[in-house]
């Protein structure tokens, strides 16, 4: 029979995709002899049987007894006893970290006869009603679907009959007549009493969390995410300790250093006199950890000693739950901590200069994703005004954007907005995706909001004290900010402006320039640190797409070695476009001609700029590609024209003969039509007019003693015979011009046949280069400029794709062309070179796959070359 509850003592750290996250970090504090309350774990299969068959698995609570009996014979107490109850929390914990996203039930036990029980033992009947009161209405909301404002308007309704500010000022007899009215709203909606069983609540509750992994936030947060659908959560039952015990009780939520910055030390927040929730939910404002060193500091060393250790059993950064019951500390919870990218890059370097980790080990501790959000501009603090307010710097970044206060008006926006809120709770998940930043008033650095955000990596700012939220404004210093009205929020620094503030770029962008140096900076130094290491132990090389010496020379500074697609296309534009124009109209040779010399000395002194940027780099030239009619006008712009001039009794000259040759050149697939080598093949001359400016153009970069390493690319080809034809010609002109280095030939892998085909294509192909844009586009059958309002949402919506096959390579489909193509290409010339200039050469997933490929480089936009090298490093170890 198979076994679905584990012992705390039973359980280890390892064991997270059995016993979730939560349930494995218990068991190893447990294994460690950490105070933590005894317990166990219902494992994830349970949970997913459960999902499967809509029935609670058999024997489950037989084995939940079984367990169940072992907590109390440690506690001394059993569960629900009316004289001195066992109380247990109920919490959810998945393999990965889901913040808030499904169910936690506490005081689970509690009922008419045991809050007496537990008013006596403790001596405190406030707080044992206060738990009870709390009891129903979480059990209420999670098991029954009580609607929360039922609970919230009645608590309000209370305070202000006792003329209290919060629920701490509530006295015994009004908490007893706050528990009869809770149970009455649990009746009206619920069409039963509260139960008044403890082993029926335990089990209402256990089979609430797990139906809570399917609650609609918590699907929507692991699609973000990227976390698998199914695997179901793990639940843990653990005997309840009390942080509301009065004055020398309270509770915490810590990091072993700060999770904004990476700053060494104990960081974290500490509720006095409060229970487990509060401090995440951010409602009440917190204190530091160190006013715990002052109010307890039997319990402050004994946590700090704690945390050391921790952070050695896990070599990293942890953070966890603490509860400190009357003078006694208890661990609720641990992980390895969420942290800013930036902490990301600091710690890892801090952990290797302390001992505890490699260099290679500190480059598997960020991520590509990671440097990119740190590549994001800030606020220029030069040309910020006053600031409004200042509140707690919880999520890095910049964000400007008019003001909405909830969900629903930040997903109905069309720009970009900022969502203001009181604090922010699961429900306001929709709301924070579509948000540029969060503004809260009330919550530390450990809320929802400051935890969420930065998981997601928005910009947020929350704890803004004086900040009042009405429903359309807020006031602040005397000042309404009215919604729609713009406001700018510092998540670095907390602060929160009035209007639009300039932002200017990042810091790390300012170094990867050379205008900033890493000395004496910790993220800067931590950056180029293990920059340093992760080009050292790289297969794939990085090289940029780039079209002009500029965008090359920023490539080069950002560390790419070559450049792997110039798109010629785009040295046609703007007054060279009417050249273009000619070659498309001309008429005979002498005309076709006479445009191919003209364009002939710009493109070569484009080229040769270029070659200078990247002097003893190669330089990869692809041979034009788009269809020719993309440098006409558009074919209903230029009939109207025609048209009025022909209203209006005037000659439509010129206009007439571009319409003629526009409607002869119009295709209905223009992205499977006359493009890349076809067109080269179709317009005599023109490919031998690019070829010999890449020549010429290096033959002058000799001669002023560079050295340009040029190669030609040819686009779009699907069969070899096209390319040895372009081949051929190629090296008609090549041998033709004096002085110019060897130029390589090679060839784009952009249509599934080319892939399929490519080991008759290596027999004329120097090297390979993927354009996975293409090769996505054709190997799935849908048009890259127009599926993304058509039908991805949609796609992504249904889980049919996790990302965007344009975003990250579709490795089954895709992945396996570029695969076969690389062996069968490398068969026929074992030393091809092949590499990828399509999109995914940035994006950190699918360089990981293009190593595992073994291509040579990737080729990707020069702003994300470092993110390129980050990730090729990281895939190398
Ligand atoms: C590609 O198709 O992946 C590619 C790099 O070419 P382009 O994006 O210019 O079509
Ligand atoms: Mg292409």
């Amino acid at each position: 029979m198979s076994r679905y509850v584990y012992d705390f003592s039973e359980g280890n750290k390892d064991l997270a995709d059995l016993l979730g996250g939560k349930g494995a970090n218990l068991a190893e504090m447990t294994r460690m002899g950490l105070p933590v309350p005894p317990g166990f774990t219902i494992t994830t299969t349970a949970c997913r049987e459960y999902l499967a068959t809509g029935a609670v698995p058999q024997h489950l609570f037989t084995e939940v007894e079984e367990h169940l009996r072992l907590v109390q014979d440690r506690m001394g107490k059993r569960l629900g006893d009316p004289r001195d109850p066992l109380l247990l929390s109920v919490r959810s914990g998945g393999r990965y970290s889901m913040p808030g996203m499904m169910e936690t039930i506490l005081d689970i036990g509690l009922t008419d006869a045991s809050v007496l029980g537990l008013a006596a033992k403790s001596g405190d009947p406030r707080f044992a009603w206060d738990s009870y009161r709390r009891l129903i209405q979480m059990f209420g909301k999670t098991v029954f679907g009580v609607p929360g404002e039922a609970f919230a308007a009645e608590l309000a309704a209370a305070c202000a009959r006792a003329g209290a500010a919060t629920d701490a000022e509530l006295g015994v007899g009004q908490l007893q007549d706050l528990v009869g009215a809770y149970q009455k709203i649990f009746y009206a909606h619920a069409g039963r009493d509260f139960p008044q069983a403890p082993h029926e609540q335990l089990y209402l509750a256990i089979t609430a969390v797990f139906k809570s992994w399917n609650a609609e936030r918590a699907v929507l947060y692991r699609r973000r995410e990227r976390i698998p659908q199914d695997l179901g959560t793990a639940v843990n039952v653990m005997a309840m300790v009390f942080g509301n015990l009065g004055a020398r009780s309270g509770t915490g939520v810590a990091f072993t250093r700060d999770p904004a910055t990476g700053r060494r030390g104990a960081y974290g927040d500490y509720l006095p006199s409060a229970q487990g929730e509060d401090v995440v939910a951010g409602i009440r404002n917190t204190v530091g950890l160190s006013e715990l060193e002052r109010i307890d500091p039997h319990s402050y060393r004994q946590l700090l000693a704690i945390m050391e250790r921790l952070e050695q059993r896990y070599r990293d950064l942890c953070d966890i739950e603490f509860t400190v019951e009357d003078g006694t500390l208890w661990m609720l919870q641990t992980r390895v901590g969420k942290r800013t990218p930036a902490a990301a890059f600091v710690i890892a370097a801090q952990l290797v200069d302390e001992g505890t980790i490699t260099l290679g080990e500190a480059l598997q501790r960020v991520t590509g994703e990671q440097l990119a959000q740190l590549m994001f501009p800030s606020f220029d603090d030069a040309a910020a005004p006053a600031p409004l307010t200042t509140g707690v710097p919880a999520s890095p970044g910049a964000a400007v954007g008019a003001v909405v206060f909830d969900s629903a008006a930040a997903a109905a926006a069309t720009g970009p907005v900022i969502l203001v809120r009181r604090e922010t709770n699961p429900d306001d998940l929709p709301g924070m995706v579509a948000a540029e930043g969060i503004l809260t008033s009330r919550g530390g650095k450990t809320s929802h909001a400051a935890v969420v955000a930065r998981g997601m990596g928005k910009t947020c700012v929350c704890g803004a004290e004086d900040v009042e939220i009405g429903p359309d404004a807020f006031t602040v210093g005397g000042r309404t900010v009215h919604a729609g009205e713009v406001i700018s929020v510092d998540g670095t620094t907390g602060r929160v402006y009035a209007g639009e503030v300039p932002v200017r770029p990042s810091a790390v962008v300012r170094y990867f320039e050379g205008e900033a140096t890493a000395l004496g900076d910790p993220l800067l130094s931590a950056v180029q640190r293990l920059m340093v290491h992760a080009d050292h132990v790289a297969r794939l090389a990085v090289h940029a797409n780039a079209d002009t010496a500029a965008d090359a020379a920023r490539a080069r500074r950002f560390g790419a070695t070559g450049v792997g697609l110039c798109r010629t296309e785009h040295m046609f534009l703007g007054e060279r476009r009417e050249l273009v124009e000619r070659l498309i109209l001309a008429d005979d040779d002498t005309e076709r001609e006479q445009a191919l010399a003209a364009l002939l000395p710009l493109q070569r002194a484009d080229f040769e700029e270029l070659f200078a940027a990247m002097d003893g780099l190669p330089v990869t030239v692809r041979l034009i590609d788009p269809p020719l009619h993309e440098f006409l006008p558009p074919l209903e712009e230029l009939a109207a024209r025609v048209a009025r001039a022909e209203a209006l009794g005037e000659d439509p000259g010129h206009d007439a003969t571009l319409l003629a040759a526009v409607r002869r050149m119009h295709e209905a697939n223009p992205m499977l039509g006359l493009r890349g080598v076809r067109l080269g093949l179709v317009v005599p001359g023109l490919f031998a007019m690019q070829v010999r400016a890449v020549a010429q153009a290096a033959a002058a970069r000799v001669a002023a003693g560079g050295d340009p390493r040029p190669e030609i690319m040819v686009p779009l080809v699907g069969t070899v015979q096209e390319l040895e034809t372009v081949r051929a010609e190629a090296e008609a002109v090549l041998s033709g011009i004096e002085g110019a280095p060897p130029i390589r030939i090679g060839t784009m892998i952009e249509v599934p046949r080319a892939a399929l085909t490519a080991a008759q294509i290596a027999t004329a192909a120097d090297f390979f280069s993927f354009g996975t844009n293409d090769l996505t586009q054709m190997t799935w059958g849908f048009s890259r400029d127009d599926v993304e309002g058509a039908f991805f949402s949609r796609y992504l919506g249904l889980g049919i794709f996790a990302v965007s096959p344009f975003e990250t390579i579709d490795v089954s489909g895709v992945g396996e062309l570029v695969r076969l193509a690389v062996e069968r290409g490398r068969k026929t010339r074992p030393d091809l070179t092949v590499g990828v200039c399509g999109e995914h050469g940035g994006d950190p997933a699918s360089v990981r796959f293009f190593h595992a490929t073994g291509l040579d480089y990737v080729s990707c936009s020069p702003f994300r070359v470092p993110i390129a090298r980050l990730e090729a490093g990281r895939a190398a170890i």
